[in-house]
């Protein structure tokens, strides 16, 4: 038996809080009848597995509206019979399989409760209680592993296609190098702009990685420590991180990959080679389990005010410790000091965003949370990346550079180096849009965009 979660319904995606599907209470305690439509459900109907379990978010009759009236059912296509097998089919119907451009391998349904009138689904938990429910944070439970596996399965096919590209690259001859053309014709490995696109991918797939190791290792901290105080710490740092892990690290899988393409030039276009299917299939992850700017604004309108700013304080005194205590280091101080002034600038992004609130202007959020979660993953993905390179650095100076490690380990420094130099200027960037903050966009009349 598989599973699904169900919350999109054609007219409620990005606001959950607006669902039309309706749970009405039976004779039987703890049994509603379900009634609704749902779209886009992963694996909402498919041939391989006997049943299905949905986990369908749907308002029980006289809830309140918004997301706080919403509760969580369990709701089978076929009730089990009393041996537990499938019994009773329970009016869950496939309404449609989505014809998508990429993870075709995944029967994306729209899903139909109750077209006879006869769904009926467990209640999850408790009953309303002044038409509370529960299903938000019940559903936030699974959401928040699904926005950390989302970030992960992005670096994955990021990984994969700077892998392929890569090799692509060290393989393939055209042209002469620019510096040497005397020498006859290179692999195209040899090229600065082939070494930039390469290094970008390499850098940003590395600091992804860290980044949600990070998050899986305060996880793991989370659940198997018995020391309150740690879980509690693991906890918030899960907190700020899964925001950053799912949108940037889905946003810059995509750039990524489309450099991997840019590597293979033509072959890349063609279907022959793996990069075309990595580039439509990871298009989803900027999209799903909340859109990459419903994440900008849970870091900014939650996690940067969580416990009065305590939470994201706390993670970002780890960005400026790191950046403290190794400020002299021999090798990579200048990049340390490229950290520290993008921390600085983001200091300032901060104390700019906080002017506009205290002036009313609340659509300057609306403007710079996708640009400002970006920040966030540079200056995050920079310090991780230094962290790295610190340690390859000792390992280089101990074992010098005829090791066969050595290009491991020259490798995870010049990741650093690149990343500093030419990824977190962005945040200075950002700032300085911030600071002008132009509303043009919006001051003009809608039909400003619809005449071209
Ligand atoms: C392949 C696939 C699998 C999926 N699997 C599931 C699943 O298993 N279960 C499930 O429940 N759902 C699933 N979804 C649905 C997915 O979570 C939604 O598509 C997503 O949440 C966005 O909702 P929407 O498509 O209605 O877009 P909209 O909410 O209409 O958003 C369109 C655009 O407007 C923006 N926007 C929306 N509201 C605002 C706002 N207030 N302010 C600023 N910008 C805004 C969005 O960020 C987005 O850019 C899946 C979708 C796909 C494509």
């Amino acid at each position: 038996w598989a599973g699904t979660m169900d919350l999109t319904e054609p007219n409620s995606g990005s606001d959950v809080g607006d669902i039309a599907t309706k749970a009405f209470p039976t004779d039987e305690p703890g049994v509603y009848k379900i009634v609704g439509t749902k779209c886009f459900i992963t694996g909402g109907d498919q041939d391989i597995t006997e049943n299905i379990i949905h986990l369908a978010l749907a308002r029980v009759e006289g809830s309140v509206p918004g997301t706080k009236g919403i509760s969580l059912f369990v709701v089978p296509k076929y009730w089990p019979n009393e041996a537990g097998d499938v019994g009773e089919f329970n009016d869950v119907n496939c309404g449609g399989i989505e014809h998508k451009m990429g993870i075709r391998g995944s029967a994306t349904s729209i899903v139909n409760f109750g077209e006879e009138n006869k769904c009926r689904g467990y209640l999850l938990g408790n009953p309303p209680v002044d038409g509370k429910g529960e299903g938000m944070a019940q559903m936030f439970q699974m959401m928040n592993e699904e926005r950390a596996v989302t970030g992960l399965a992005a670096n994955a096919a990021a990984t994969v296609s700077y892998n392929n590209a890569a090799m692509y690259a060290a393989g393939r001859i055209q042209g002469r190098q620019i510096t040497n053309p005397k020498a006859g014709r290179v692999t195209i490995i040899n090229h600065e702009d082939v070494r930039r696109m390469l290094m970008y991918q390499k850098s940003i797939t590395e600091a992804s990685r860290a980044m949600i190791s990070m998050s899986y290792y305060a996880m793991d901290i989370a659940e198997n420590t018995e020391d309150e105080n740690e879980r509690n710490r693991a906890k918030a740092f899960v907190e700020v991180n899964t925001p950053i892990i799912k949108a940037w690290c889905s946003d810059l899988a995509f750039l990524s990959i489309s450099e991997a393409m840019q590597c293979y030039g033509g072959y890349g276009f063609s279907e022959e080679y793996p990069i075309a299917q990595q580039l439509r299939d990871c298009r989803i992850y900027p999209i799903w389990e909340g859109t990459n700017y419903i994440q900008s604004m849970d870091l900014i309108g939650r996690k940067w005010m969580m416990a009065g700013g305590k939470v994201f304080a706390t993670w970002f005194a780890e960005l400026e410790k790191f950046a403290a205590d190794h400020k002299d280091h021999p090798v990579l101080a200048a990049q340390v000091a490229l950290l520290t002034e993008a921390i600085n600038q983001y200091k300032e992004i901060q104390a700019a965003m906080s002017g506009y609130v205290g002036q009313g202007k609340f659509g300057m959020i609306g403007f710079f949370a996708t640009r400002i979660l970006h920040a966030t993953g540079y200056i995050y993905g920079a310090k991780l990346l230094l962290e790295h390179a610190v340690i390859a650095q000792k390992k280089i100076d101990e074992l010098g550079k005829e090791h066969f490690e050595y290009p491991y380990y020259a490798g995870k420094v010049a990741s650093a180096k690149f990343f500093a130099h030419n990824l977190l200027p962005n945040v200075g960037m950002t700032l300085k849009v911030i600071k002008e903050g132009d509303t043009s966009v919006m001051e003009i009349p809608e039909a400003s965009y619809l005449l071209v």
